[in-house]
């Protein structure tokens, strides 16, 4: 059985890509910050096929200690997803060094960190997948997110300098969800009020919000043989909100 580590793998989008790669037929490792429920819930889901290990992407020290774990007890993955991200959402002239810190430290430095501790044991085993999940709002601003918006933008970039150096062995590429239908973006833009929901929905061209299956689709694609001629690139899933 083939290993994939997916980071933030337990709750929102980075559940549904781990719940995927599992009925693909891998072993998956699934790492989160804290919320042990959640990670005991995706476990449980997995029949058997994910492991929720926690590990906190702030902390290279602890990306480290993972790593090896993961190299150890199952070899060498095949895949990895850098999905794990937060929002602290503020105007620029009330953001904190912290505020900035904390995003691009989860969002950038950490998949720079499980991405350094695990691709040269993936070449060395033959190569394989990473996927970086990014944002619309990597390349398109939107208001109260210069932490976040910077912190995808450079994410997207890592993406093609690693597509660049990886090759031929390692294909890199990035995934851009649009408003995805996650308790996180529900709670953030209140879109449980129907208004509110509806003023969103106009500006989406497919009328819906993604779904976490959508994006595991995409993920499916950038995996398999099916993209082996695609890497260092951006693919938006994102019901045509926001195009070219
Ligand atoms: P959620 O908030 O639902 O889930 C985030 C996951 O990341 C959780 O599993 C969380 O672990 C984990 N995580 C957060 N911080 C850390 C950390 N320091 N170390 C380890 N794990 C961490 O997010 P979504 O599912 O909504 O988003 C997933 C990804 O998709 C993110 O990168 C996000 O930026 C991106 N995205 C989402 C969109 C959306 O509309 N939902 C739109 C565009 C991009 P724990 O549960 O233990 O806290």
């Amino acid at each position: 059985m083939t290993t994939a580590v997916v980071s933030g793998g337990t709750r929102g989008i980075g559940r549904a890509l781990s719940l995927r790669l599992a009925a693909l037929g891998y072993r998956v490792i699934a790492l989160y910050r804290g919320d042990g429920p959640a990670a005991e819930q995706t476990e449980r889901a997995g029949a058997g096929r994910i492991t929720a290990l926690r590990c906190d992407l702030t902390r290279p020290d602890e990306i480290h200690a993972v790593s090896a774990r993961i190299t150890g007890e199952y070899g060498a993955p095949s895949v990895l997803v850098n999905n794990a991200g937060v929002n602290r959402d503020r105007s620029f002239l009330s953001m904190t060094a912290e505020d900035w810190d904390m995003v691009l430290a989860t969002n950038l430095s950490g998949p720079f960190h499980l991405s350094r501790a695990l691709a040269p044991v993936m070449v060395e085993a033959g190569g394989g997948s990473i996927v970086n999940i990014a944002s619309t709002t990597a390349i398109r601003p939107r208001s109260n997110g210069a932490n976040y918006c910077a912190s995808k933008a450079g994410l997207i970039q890592l993406t093609k300098c690693l597509a660049l150096e990886l090759a031929p062995h390692i294909r890199v590429n990035a995934l851009l969800p649009g408003f995805t239908d996650t308790d996180e973006v529900t709670e953030r833009y209140r879109l449980d009020d129907p208004e509110r929901l509806a003023a969103v929905l106009d500006t989406v061209p497919a009328r819906r919000l993604g779904t976490t299956d959508d994006m595991a689709d995409a993920l499916e694609y950038l995996v398999s043989t099916r993209s082996s001629y695609l890497t260092g690139q951006q693919l938006v899933v994102d019901g045509g909100h926001f195009m070219g």
